[in-house]
C-alpha cells in the first residue's frame, strides 16, 4: 500500500473519521514496510494538524498510592510492595501551586490523577473546587479518577472540566490478564457517561504488557470503533515498576511502539495522539520517530503519576533539536 504524496483526494478521504475500522485492516497497517507505514500516518497527521506543534500536558497526582485496584502495571495498587506510600487527597491550596507552575513553564492543560477504583463524592467536592480554580488560571483542565457514575460526570462537567482520562489499557481479550478487578465493560460505561456529560474524552492504553500484535491490534479497534473518537489517545510504553507483576515483562521493540502511534493516528485522524508514559527509557531517536509517526501531544514535567519522567530541560532541548513548538 502507497500513496504519492500529491495525491489530495486520497488524503482527504484518508483524514475522514470513521468508525468501522475492521481488526483486518488494523493488521493490514500494522504489517505495511515501516516507510509506508510512517509515510501514511504523516500524510495524515499534515491533513488534520501542523506536524511542528506539540500540545503539552502536566499531570500531577493528586492522591497517591493505596489503590483497591490490581492493575497488573501500576505501582500505586495497594496489592503491590513498590515503596509507595499511601497519601491523602491533596489540598486545593497546593494543586493550585503546582498548576501555576505548570503554566509558567509552559503547559495549557493540567491533568490531575487520582489513584482510586472511583471518587466518592465528598473527595469529588473538594475535585470539582480543583477544577474550577485550575480552569481560572487559564488553564484546559483533565481528571484521571477512575470509574464515575452519570451523576459523578455531571458534576465535573458543572466544574468546569474538559477532559477525562479512563484508558481501555489493551484489548478486550487481553484486558483480564491484567486487571481482574474490574471489566471492560465498566469501563466503556465511564467513557459513555462522561461523552454523555459533555467532557472530552482522553483514552488510549499501554503496550509493552507481554500482549501480542493482535492483542495491540484489538486495543486501537476498540478505541477506533468508539461511537466519538477520543479528542486524545494516550500511547503508553510499559514503566516496568519493581514490585509489579509486570516488573520483568519482555521489552518491547521501539519500532513496535512507533508503529502503534502510527496506526492510532492514521486510525484517529483527528484525535491528538500523545506520547505519553515511557518516554524516560525512550531515547531521543525514538521520541523523533514517534512525532514522525503523528504523535503531537507530551506530558511534560520531572514526575509523571509516581514513575519518572524526562526533566523539562531534556524536553525542552528535544523539542528545539526537532524544531517542534508548543501547541496554543
Ligand atoms: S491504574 Fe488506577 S485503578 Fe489501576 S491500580 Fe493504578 S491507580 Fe488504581
Amino acid at each position: 500500500m502507497s500513496l504519492a504524496a500529491d495525491d489530495s483526494s486520497t488524503l482527504s478521504a484518508l483524514c475522514r473519521v470513521r468508525h468501522d475500522w475492521t481488526r483486518s485492516e488494523i493488521g493490514a497497517l500494522f504489517a505495511l514496510s515501516f516507510p509506508d507505514l510512517i509515510f501514511r500516518a504523516q500524510s495524515i497527521h499534515r491533513q488534520c494538524f501542523d506536524p511542528a506543534e506539540v500540545q503539552i500536558s502536566t499531570l500531577l497526582s493528586i492522591k497517591t498510592g493505596g489503590c483497591p485496584e490490581d492493575c497488573a502495571y501500576c505501582p500505586q495498587s495497594a496489592r503491590y510492595h513498590t515503596g509507595i506510600e499511601a497519601e491523602k487527597l491533596m489540598p486545593v491550596e497546593a494543586v493550585l501551586a503546582e498548576a501555576r507552575a505548570a503554566k509558567n513553564a509552559g503547559a495549557s492543560r493540567f491533568c490531575m490523577g487520582a489513584a482510586w477504583r472511583s471518587p466518592k463524592d465528598r473527595d469529588l467536592a473538594h475535585v470539582c473546587a480543583m477544577v474550577k480554580a485550575v480552569r481560572a488560571l487559564g488553564l484546559e483542565t483533565c481528571a484521571t479518577l477512575g470509574m464515575l457514575t452519570r451523576p459523578q460526570a455531571q458534576a465535573l462537567k458543572r466544574a468546569g472540566l474538559d477532559y477525562y482520562n479512563h484508558n481501555l489499557d489493551t484489548s478486550p481479550e487481553f484486558y483480564g490478564d491484567i486487571i481482574t478487578t474490574r471489566v471492560y465493560q465498566d469501563r466503556l460505561e465511564t467513557l459513555q457517561h462522561v461523552r454523555d456529560a459533555g467532557i472530552h474524552v482522553c483514552c488510549g492504553g499501554i503496550v509493552g504488557m507481554g500482549e501480542s500484535r493482535a492483542d495491540r491490534i484489538g486495543m486501537i479497534a476498540a478505541l477506533a470503533s468508539l461511537p466519538v473518537h477520543p479528542e486524545s489517545v494516550p500511547i503508553n510504553m510499559l514503566v516496568r515498576v519493581a514490585g509489579t507483576p509486570l516488573a520483568d515483562a519482555p521489552v518491547l521493540d521501539p519500532f513496535e511502539f512507533v508503529r502503534t502511534i502510527a496506526v492510532a493516528r492514521i486510525t484517529m485522524p483527528r484525535s491528538v495522539v500523545r506520547l505519553s508514559a515511557g518516554r524516560e527509557d525512550m531515547s531521543e531517536e525514538t521520541q523523533a520517530l514517534c512525532f514522525l509517526a503523528g504523535a503531537n501531544s507530551i506530558f511534560y514535567g520531572p514526575k509523571l503519576l509516581t514513575t519518572a519522567n524526562p526533566e523539562r530541560d531534556r524536553d525542552r532541548v528535544l523539542m528545539e533539536k526537532l524544531g517542534l513548538s508548543p501547541m496554543e
